[in-house]
């Protein structure tokens, strides 16, 4: 089939929830796409980071076949499998927790450290019964459900879709006295990004992150640091919660932990704080499956092993240093860390949309990201060299007459 019936078939049988830009991706390899007409595109968005390891990452692959091979690929927690048990360790041992509660999307590990926190707060920080508030931001993303939307400030995510599960306040993004102001005694968390990537790549001045952590400690309030997208590498560091020396109470991890390959999420706790599930309390079928369990271990070996933090940080700055240094009319602000760059347009150069488009006809794709921002977020296993062939496109993308 050529590309224009993957997109008619699509967009006959499927809901239009999304607005995809008119490519088909066919086939992956490492940083690089091809479509059916044999099209070759660098990816820079890279699943929204879920393919930090790149596409067909070899390991990964093997991992993933050799599990299916065994021809047991999910078991449910009903059981025990052979694969759980390493995966649990191996993210206690990168998060610094001491237990790990697996599912399968992100906003299926927000959920659990929603309840999580909730119990906690009634069970453990005394909180009276249904009175629990969560402290998160504006701009959040956290993902889709009517839980999660209900607390968005973003009106697309949530017209129509009421009534909210109440018990949540939004403080200002960045500003702990906004933070200070929203919390009181039936506070039992404070749920954040240590950068709003979907809010338009919006990293906090130096001092809020540790303020925050400083604050909820002093106030016997849980940090909840949703990583799902900045966490494993993307930013330079394995958690972007790193960048100021802060160990938040609780992980909730997703997208790159699976390299890829499937839909895997876990929240990682300390033991005081994850007792509060016992049996019954909280799962899913395919939560903690072997095959994404298996999958999971090899993609955060592939992680540390070939150095993907360390190569996000020292390409992510050049890749930056060169981006900054074109010159464009359209460009107000380049915002980076490690490799997660936002590069916003100005007010009089209209969307970041059709520079998608236009980087598209280059060989490049890319996503906007609030509408003004450009995001490019390719996956870590990139070369100096592909940056370069990138940033040539880029220029000229840059450069173009819009309006
Ligand atoms: C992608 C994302 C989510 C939701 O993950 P899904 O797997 O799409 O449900 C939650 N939080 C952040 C920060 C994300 O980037």
């Amino acid at each position: 089939m050529k590309s224009q019936e993957y997109l008619a078939k699509e967009a006959k049988y499927g809901a239009h929830n999304y607005h995809p830009l008119p490519i088909v991706i066919a086939k992956g390899q490492g940083v690089w796409v091809w479509d059916p007409e044999g099209r070759k595109y660098m990816d820079c968005l890279a699943a929204y980071s879920a393919l930090n390891q790149g596409y067909n990452h070899p390991r990964i692959m093997k991992a993933a076949i050799e599990q299916i091979e065994t021809g047991v690929t999910l078991t449910s927690r009903a059981f025990y499998n052979t694969r759980l048990g390493d995966f649990l360790e191996k993210v206690c041992q990168l998060t610094g927790h001491t237990k790990a509660l697996p599912m399968n999307t992100g906003a299926e590990a927000v959920e659990t450290a929603i309840k999580m926190a909730r119990r906690w707060g009634e069970r453990i920080k005394g909180i009276a019964a249904d009175k629990t508030e969560i402290v998160a931001f504006e701009g959040n993303f956290h993902g889709r459900t009517t839980t999660i939307v209900g607390f968005s400030s973003d009106e697309d995510y949530k017209e129509g879709f009421g009534p909210f599960t109440p018990g949540f306040k939004l403080a200002e993004y960045g500003n702990l006295d906004s933070v200070k102001a929203m919390v009181n005694e039936n506070t039992a968390a404070v749920l954040f990004e240590p950068i709003q990537a979907e809010g338009g790549i919006l990293i906090p001045e130096a001092g809020f992150l540790s303020g925050l952590a400083k604050f909820c400690k002093e106030n016997n309030i849980l940090l909840i640091a949703d990583e799902i997208q900045t966490g494993l590498g993307r930013t330079g560091k394995m958690f972007a919660c790193e960048h100021e020396n802060i160990q938040p109470d609780a992980y909730l991890l997703a997208k790159a932990i699976s390299g890829g390959f499937m839909p895997v999420s876990v929240v990682t706790a300390n033991e005081e704080i994850m007792e509060v599930f016992d049996p019954g309390s909280h799962g899913s079928t395919y939560g903690g499956n072997p095959l994404g369990a298996a999958v999971a271990v090899e993609a955060l070996n592939v992680l540390v092993e070939e150095k993907l933090v360390e190569r996000a940080e020292e390409l992510g700055n050049y890749f930056v240093t060169k981006l900054k240094a074109i010159k464009s009319p359209h460009v107000k602000e380049v915002r980076a860390r490690g490799m997660l760059i936002g590069v916003e347009i100005r007010k009089e150069s209209g969307v970041a949309r059709p520079f998608c488009e236009a980087l598209k006809e280059e060989g490049i794709l890319a996503k906007e990201t609030h509408a003004s921002v450009i995001r490019f977020a390719p996956p870590l296993v990139i070369t100096r060299e592909e940056i370069d062939w990138a940033l040539e496109r880029i220029e000229k993308v840059l450069n173009i007459n819009v309006g």
